[in-house]
C-alpha cells in the first residue's frame, strides 16, 4: 500500500472522527466556538486556525500589487535610469531629491500602499525608477552611482 492511500484511507477516518467530537478541523485541538460563519453555523475552526486562513486569502492580493507595481514601472519608463535594467524584481522607485523615508511617512504610507498613492497622484515627476543594484551602489558611493563614473571616465 502507497503512503498516499494509507493517508487516504485512515487520514479520513481520523479527520471525521476528530470533527465529530467537535475539535478544530485544521488543527484537530479542541475548541469552544465563538463565532458563526458565512452559512449561520458555528465556526468549524480555532481562531488561530481562521486567523491563518485570512492571512493565506490575503496571498490572493499578492498578485494585485503585482500588477500595480508593474503599471507604475511602466509609467515612469520601465527601466533602470541608470543602467537600463528592466526586471521588475530589481526595480523600486526612487526620491529624486531623496527624502524618500520622510515623504512615505508624511503621506502614511509604505510598501504597496506607495504605489497606490503614486497612481492615485497621477505619477508626481520627483521620482524615478532605479535598480536595487544602482541605488545601493550610490548610497555606498557617496551620492553617485559607480556606473556614472564610468561613463565619466571614458
Ligand atoms: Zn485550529
Ligand atoms: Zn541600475
Ligand atoms: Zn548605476
Amino acid at each position: 500500500m502507497s503512503d498516499t492511500t494509507f493517508y487516504q484511507k485512515y487520514g479520513k477516518a481520523f479527520y471525521a472522527k476528530r470533527t465529530k467530537a467537535g475539535n478544530c478541523i485544521m488543527c484537530l485541538q479542541p475548541f469552544v466556538s465563538t463565532r458563526i460563519n458565512r452559512r449561520r453555523e458555528p465556526t468549524k475552526q480555532c481562531d488561530t486556525c481562521a486567523e491563518k486562513r485570512r492571512l493565506k486569502y490575503q496571498l490572493v492580493q499578492r498578485p494585485k500589487r503585482l500588477a500595480l507595481k508593474a503599471e507604475v514601472i511602466a509609467a515612469y519608463g520601465g527601466q533602470c535610469v541608470c543602467c537600463g535594467e528592466s526586471h521588475p524584481a530589481f526595480l523600486a522607485l526612487d526620491h529624486i531629491e531623496g527624502k524618500g523615508r520622510e515623504h512615505r511617512r508624511a503621506i502614511g504610507t509604505d510598501g504597496s500602499g506607495f504605489y497606490t498613492w503614486v497612481k492615485a497622484n497621477n505619477f508626481p515627476d520627483m521620482l524615478r525608477i532605479l535598480c536595487h543594484n544602482c541605488n545601493m551602489g550610490r548610497q555606498l558611493n557617496g551620492g553617485t552611482c559607480p556606473h556614472q563614473e564610468a561613463s565619466l571616465a571614458q
